[in-house]
């Protein structure tokens, strides 16, 4: 299963999820701060 990098601008915390086999984007929150800034990163 592919998985999505994400960042989150606020705490610097980056993770990854499941990517959507849908392919939308939904709006993502950081599991550590709660913020909703939260930047995809490419794949790696
Ligand atoms: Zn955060």
């Amino acid at each position: 299963m592919a998985k999505d990098h994400f960042k989150c601008l606020r705490c610097s915390n980056t993770y990854e999820l499941e990517a959507d086999p849908d392919g939308k984007l939904k709006e993502r929150i950081c599991p550590k701060c709660k913020s909703n800034s939260v930047r995809k990163l490419k794949a790696q």
